[in-house]
């Protein structure tokens, strides 16, 4: 029979993560796959012969004792990771609609004195948030697994306000602005975004941020690898369609194609909205259950769009770009019919053989509402209006990147494009949401899910557990797995490797 000791739902970060955990612990891992390669938003993608990312622009925290670096260490993967730090005196850019430019630099001292040389009346107070934000970063940190512990209770941070507690110590309107330029990262809403995520995030990157060099798959190819080597299986193209329960137990999954996997644990690490709506027999959730999951709001979406440059022709600079189209930079809702685009982070992927990029992404926020005429749809078979609908959008957010980047527009050979119907279809995320559920800081017990579900065996990860993001979906998928494993033995193991 078709028997594990676990099957994993879904290949993203999150199912990797708990597959490289549980294997490497010894457990008989199944991990299952829907689309035809792994990875979900660290999967790489070819087209023209170029390659291009999904969802993984940049990650923080990777240096060598930072959280991140632990975990690939933990993981096996950190010597076969190809990354490239980004510039320390200013990973991230921010220019707003005056022309006027301001940056994030790498380390709490050189982010403080990079934005007091602008804003030298906010010296104590960039100081005293920056405090906050170490404190809060801090919750996560290798110091932390090597105590037994994967996170401290970092609870009372979910339920602060993030635009708040920015507030609360900077008082100049345009650095509060420059202060939550990355919100798109978070998909950030003035009034939902809690102060524990904003901080994780940021802390994140002021350690230290890096990109993926020749993009993000060799991430996930080489979790696979671990998983493999240590006994389990990994299966693309093998979409759940059903978690068949007995009583308040699961006892199997039930692919597409009718093929029954048996397994003492399954982890779901796809949204839970998805995982609820595929229980089959069940005699544990009510209804009210069902509609509560489902009336959890998700974050926005991105649309995505690749520019394929002609060869050497815009050489690689070594940070991002947050241009803004507003002064506000938590509000999105721009007037998209008119094609008028609020905001665009611009990354720039490096390659290992050469000085210039290939491949430019342009990510802009955009509500999945957007493309409501085309919602009933799928992929490849949306019609000509839609793209037509993408081909002008992304001529504005080109237009609207050109006004800081004169010369991008002769270096372009080709464009694609992604919407949120596309991550929709892609990642089965429900609106085509970028992050997931947003967890809101009014609400933080209800929009912060636990792992374990009311089904003794079943348990939740991924992205919409803890935070998104590289780092939120690794600490998510510790803390699944430590159900199974016991948490100061999992912290430790982490920790300590
Ligand atoms: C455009 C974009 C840019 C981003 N940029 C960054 C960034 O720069 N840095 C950063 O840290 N984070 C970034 N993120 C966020 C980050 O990518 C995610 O938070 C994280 O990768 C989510 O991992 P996951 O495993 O939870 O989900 P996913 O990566 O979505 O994986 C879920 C997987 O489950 C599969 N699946 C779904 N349903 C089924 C089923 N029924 N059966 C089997 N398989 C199924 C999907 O196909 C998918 O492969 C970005 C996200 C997006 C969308």
């Amino acid at each position: 029979m078709n028997k594990f000791d676990v099957v994993v739902i879904g290949s993203g970060l999150g199912g990797l993560s708990c597959g490289v955990m549980l294997s490497k612990e010894g457990l008989n891992v199944c991990l299952l796959e829907k689309n035809s390669t792994i990875g979900g938003c660290l999967q790489s993608f070819k087209r023209n012969g170029y390659t291009l990312d999904t969802g993984m622009h940049y990650v923080g925290s990777l240096s060598e004792g930072q959280i991140m670096h632990q975990y690939f260490k933990y993981f096996g993967v950190i010597d076969s990771l190809r990354l490239r730090k980004l510039d320390e005196n200013g990973f991230d850019h921010f220019s707003f609609s005056d022309s006027k430019s301001y940056c994030h630099a790498m380390g709490y001292e050189r982010f403080i004195d990079t934005l007091a040389q602008q804003f030298p009346k906010e010296r104590a107070g960039l100081r005293s948030l920056c405090d906050v934000i170490r404190n809060v970063g801090s919750e996560i940190s290798p110091q932390v697994l090597r105590q037994g512990r994967i996170s401290n209770d970092g609870q009372a941070y979910m339920a602060m306000s993030a635009h708040e507690e920015i507030c609360r110590h900077i008082g100049d309107e345009r650095l509060r602005q420059v202060l939550a330029g990355n919100c798109g990262l978070f998909a950030g809403e003035k009034d939902a975004t809690s102060l524990y995520e904003y901080a994780m995030i940021t802390h994140s990157n002021i350690e230290s941020a890096y990109t993926f060099v020749d993009g993000s798959q060799h991430l996930a190819d080489a979790m696979a690898d671990v998983i493999k080597s240590n006994g389990g299986t990994v299966r693309a193209g093998a979409k759940v369609e059903k978690i068949h329960l007995n009583g308040n137990e699961a006892e199997y999954v039930e692919l597409a194609g009718g093929e029954r996997i048996y397994a003492k644990y399954i982890i779901s690490a796809i949204h839970p909205q998805l995982t609820f709506a595929m229980l089959e027999n069940n005699t544990v959730y009510k209804k009210a259950f069902f509609t509560r999951v489902n009336s959890l709001r998700n974050t926005y979406g991105i649309f995505t769009t690749y520019l394929l440059l002609k060869p050497n022709m815009l050489k690689y600079t070594n940070r991002n770009y947050y241009l803004f189209n507003t002064d506000d930079v938590w509000c999105i809702e721009k007037d998209y019919k008119g094609m008028n685009v609020p905001s665009t982070l611009l990354c720039m992927q490096p390659n290992s053989d050469s000085e210039y990029t290939k491949v430019v992404t342009l990510l802009t926020p955009m509500p999945l509402s957007h493309c409501e005429p085309w919602a009933a749809t799928s992929v490849g078979q949306r019609g000509e209006e839609y793209k037509a609908f993408k081909e002008q959008l992304s001529e504005h957010v080109i237009d609207f990147v050109s006004q800081h980047f004169p010369q991008l527009r002769s270096c372009i050979d080709k464009v694609y494009t992604a919407s949120p119907l596309t991550y929709r279809d892609y990642t089965a995320t429900p609106q085509g949401s970028a992050y997931g559920l947003i967890k809101d800081y009014h609400n933080p017990m209800i929009t912060h899910l636990p792992a374990r579900t009311r089904i003794s065996n079943l348990l939740i990860s991924g992205q919409n557990l803890n935070i998104h993001g590289c780092i939120g979906t690794a600490v998510s998928a510790a803390v699944t797995c430590s159900v199974i494993l016991g948490s100061e033995y999992l912290a430790k193991k982490i920790g300590e490797a």
